[in-house]
Parts: C-alpha cells; sequence; structure tokens
C-alpha cells in the first residue's frame, strides 16, 4: 500500500478536529481563573493577549446584534456630520465676519450647533471653535 500522506494529515485533522477544539478550551476555561489573577506587568504576555482578543471576538460574536447596532448609530451620526460640513463649505465666510461667540477675533469657521440644521452655521474664530468642542465632549 502506498501512503498517501495528504490523505493521511487530512484524514487525522478531521478525526480529531473536535477533539482538539475541545481540549483547547478546556485548556481556557481551566486557566481563566489563573490569568485573572496574573499581575498587570503581565499584561503583555502573548498567551494572555490571544487569549483576551478571543474573548472580545466572542463578546461581539455573542453580542452581535448590539454590535451591529453600535456601528450603524455610528455609521447614521457621522453621515449626518460629514452630510452637515459638505454643506456648510459651500457658506461663504462673510469678509470681515467677527466671532458670533468673542466678539473679538475673525471668523474663520463654521460651526454646527446641530448638524440635523446643516445649514444653520455659526461663524467662529478658531479659538472658540475649539472650546465649543471640547465642552460637547
Ligand atoms: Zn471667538
Ligand atoms: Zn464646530
Amino acid at each position: 500500500m502506498v501512503f498517501d500522506r495528504k490523505k493521511w494529515r487530512k484524514k487525522y485533522y478531521l478525526q480529531n478536529k473536535d477533539k482538539e477544539r475541545k481540549s483547547n478550551k478546556e485548556y481556557y476555561q481551566k486557566n481563566k481563573d489563573k490569568w485573572k489573577d496574573f499581575p498587570s506587568q503581565n499584561l503583555s504576555n502573548p498567551e494572555i493577549g490571544r487569549y483576551r482578543k478571543k474573548k472580545s471576538l466572542k463578546w461581539r460574536e455573542d453580542n452581535r446584534e448590539k454590535h451591529n447596532a453600535l456601528m450603524r448609530e455610528q455609521y447614521k451620526k457621522n453621515k449626518k456630520k460629514w452630510h452637515a460640513r459638505s454643506i456648510a463649505q459651500k457658506i461663504k465666510i462673510p469678509k470681515n465676519q467677527i466671532c458670533g461667540l468673542c466678539k473679538k477675533n475673525k471668523a474663520l469657521e463654521r460651526h454646527h450647533e446641530d448638524y440635523d440644521e446643516p445649514k444653520e452655521v455659526n461663524f467662529v474664530c478658531k479659538k472658540c471653535h475649539r472650546t465649543l468642542h471640547k465642552k460637547v465632549k
């Protein structure tokens, strides 16, 4: 009989697929508590990194709906923002426009109070614009 290495390997893989997967799982389960107590300087340990990645992937898997909803929400928000910005870009800032906030500096930027109203922009100076956005966050 000719020994077909390829075939044999495939057979071996198929036979042990579940077994290997199970033993991996058992290994993680067994060491879960141990890892929990690891001092923080061991966080760079690749074993733990792999474990964490697997866990976060699992969370995503288990919370697929939640994750998708989160992404959708983010996308919708960003889309609104991009849209508002592209409209605002077409609104010219009048020459010698003074910042609507400090009423001192020259207004060089446009600020949206509400991205639902893309045409409603306030002309503000750079400094005020920065503070405006800091407040939001
Ligand atoms: Zn200002
Ligand atoms: Zn702004």
